[in-house]
């Protein structure tokens, strides 16, 4: 174990990619960043992260924000409820803590969008608290060092992990060794054909010895995708357009998009336009091709109709602007990336 840890420090110190939330203790930036790199790629978290302290350089400047400004600013990253999330738990820190970043486990654990793997990386890297993180990288690393084959996903899997990484916690320098092993993961144990032969570990890993590294980490369960079906109606006049703000509590809340009618199942042109009939009073004169856009669990399939006039009888949530006026609000990646290609 101590090997380990001396190996995967060391390789640390001289692969390190240099990141500007490596080089704070500051709790605020380092939850920032944490919160950002959630489902986000290095490279992609930074660009958002540099954003997001520019705009915010201080808890009580994302306190005060408008939940729109920090959505518009979160546009492109997806998984919106982590940027409400942020903007609640800002709030609650800057009024209610006055200021003051909890700086125990327990306390950061209990903020809105924080779970164990995030608690554990505010806790080391902002209080130097010896508190493991285990994300897919750390899972990867363990799993093939020790070639251990319970499932990552399973909750005695789960447990044995969390459990077997605190154990390989050194006695201190709790920040950079969990830094080290993450950064180990990403860059050099990788997923997919890792470069064994210059590995620092080559000569301790069980993975290797027992040509197992293809079949490690395991993992059970197979993702479940939802398909959904939706069609998004561009009424628009001149310079005039509808947008709506999705309320409920399901993908994109709290963003804007062109009034939407989801279907259960495909449906066809015909059927739709005799809804659209049904409903508006009106006939799109054009139509898209299918849009398909990925989730982490569901596959949206998207048709865009076009309307060369606003329907004669405006529901409540129907909110006319001007189509210049679009890119103000945020928007899921889904219109942003339809406005990229069409003309409006
Ligand atoms: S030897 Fe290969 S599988 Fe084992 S830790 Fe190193 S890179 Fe990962």
């Amino acid at each position: 174990m101590a090997d380990f840890q001396r190996l995967i420090m060391e390789w640390y110190r001289l692969n390190k990619r240099e990141l500007p939330w490596r080089t704070t203790v500051d709790p605020y930036f380092i939850w920032l960043s944490e919160i950002i790199l959630q489902q986000t790629r290095v490279a992609q978290g930074l660009e958002y992260y540099l954003k997001f302290t520019n705009n915010y350089p201080t808890v009580f400047d994302l306190a005060s924000a408008s939940e729109t400004d920090v959505l518009n600013d979160w546009q492109g990253l997806g998984y919106y409820s982590r940027a409400r999330n942020l903007h609640a738990t800002a709030k609650i820190i800057a009024f209610d803590l006055k200021g003051r970043f909890p700086d125990s486990f327990d306390q950061i654990k209990s903020l809105k969008g924080v779970g164990d793997y995030t608690a554990a990386a505010i806790s080391s890297f902002a209080f130097d608290l010896p508190y493991s993180v285990v994300d897919g990288n750390v899972y990867r690393v363990l799993s093939r060092f020790l070639d251990i084959d319970l499932p990552i996903d399973s909750s005695i899997g789960k447990k044995y992990f969390a459990k077997i990484a605190q154990e390989f916690l050194p006695i201190n320098d709790f920040a950079i060794y969990n830094q080290s092993i993450m950064e180990f993961g990403a860059l050099q144990c990788v997923p997919i054909n890792p470069p064994c032969d210059i590995c620092v570990l080559t000569n301790l890993c069980l993975a290797r010895l027992n040509k197992t590294i293809a079949l490690r980490p395991v993992k059970t369960k197979k993702v479940k995708v939802r398909n959904r079906f939706f069609h998004f109606m561009i009424f628009k006049d001149n310079d005039k357009i509808i947008l709506v703000k999705r309320i409920q509590k399901d993908i994109w809340q709290h963003l804007f998009h062109f009034p939407l009618i989801e279907t259960e199942f495909e449906t066809g042109i015909d059927v739709m336009c005799s809804i659209f009939q049904d409903d508006f009073g009106l006939k799109p004169y054009d139509f898209s091709s299918k849009i398909t856009h990925i989730l982490s669990h569901q596959k949206i399939n998207a048709v865009f109709y076009f309307f060369d006039t606003l329907p004669p009888n405006l529901s409540n949530d129907f909110i006319v602007t001007k189509t210049t006026a679009i890119q103000d609000f945020p928007l899921p990646r889904l219109i942003d990336r339809f406005l990229e290609n069409n003309d409006i």
